[in-house]
């Protein structure tokens, strides 16, 4: 075994079973999915350490625990439509992606959209497809979402992407509270629509950026520009 593949080991054995990390299925997708693909080359050695990662545009790639928590809070069924918002690298798409039918994923960077999109053909994984936007304008061509996870902290749950969750959706996401502090939020909605709120966790993701995000950061692409990309 080589050292990628023993540390692979340790971060599902420590970092994710021994935390809380149940779900085989979300395990499975960790297992399967080739982190060092992700990241840039001078960090591939630390593909699998317990912390984030920096990716270009000054982002980062979350934690492989955060990415499994959240997958496993958003309790992704095989036949589910799912949107991320916030590709970054592609990495917590990719994981997605092994868990549903289809992933949307939104990326406001378009030179971060562009990788994440050029990696998932690279890595076949067809049934995750890039888009370059604002994505607190969620995907309205796609919705309703049975699942929706935003891996950037806003001050709030973006009002599209409530209305763009389907009945019975979870929708899971950072959101700031006072002093600085982010929760993740789980939200779900009934099959009658009405909304409940659960905290899961204190957590420090980069700020989502946009029309119903924090204002400013040069929005590149915006809902009437919207870039197909994969
Ligand atoms: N899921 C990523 C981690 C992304 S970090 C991974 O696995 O690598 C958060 C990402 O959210 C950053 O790439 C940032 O550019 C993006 N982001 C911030 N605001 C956004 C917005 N309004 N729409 C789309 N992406 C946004």
């Amino acid at each position: 075994m080589d050292g990628l593949a023993r540390d692979k080991e340790v971060m599902l054995a420590r970092h994710l079973r021994a935390r809380g990390i149940d779900d085989e299925r979300v395990l499975a997708a960790m297992a399967a999915v080739p982190r060092e693909e992700f990241v840039a080359e001078h960090a591939r050695q630390y593909a699998y350490a317990d912390r984030p990662l920096p990716i270009e545009e000054g982002q980062t790639i979350s934690q492989p625990y955060i990415v499994a928590f959240m997958a496993q809070s958003a309790q992704v069924e095989q036949g589910d439509r799912v949107l991320e918002i916030g590709a970054g690298s592609g990495y917590g798409a990719a994981v997605l992606g092994r868990l549903a039918a289809r992933v949307d994923t939104v990326e406001r960077h378009s030179r971060l959209a562009e990788q994440a999109a050029e990696r998932m053909s690279r890595l076949g994984y067809n049934n995750v497809h890039v888009h370059s936007a604002d994505g607190t304008w969620g995907l309205p061509e796609g919705a309703p979402f049975d699942a929706i996870v935003v891996t950037a902290a806003g001050p709030s749950v973006p009002p599209p992407l409530l209305e763009q969750l389907a009945p019975g959706g979870r929708l899971v996401m950072p959101v700031e509270g006072s002093y600085g502090h982010q929760q993740l939020l789980l939200v779900r909605k009934d099959v009658d629509g009405r909304v409940t709120e659960t905290p899961l966790l204190g957590v420090a993701f980069v700020p989502l950026v946009g029309e119903h995000g924090h204002p400013g950061g040069g929005i590149e692409t915006d809902q009437q520009n919207r870039q197909h990309i994969y």
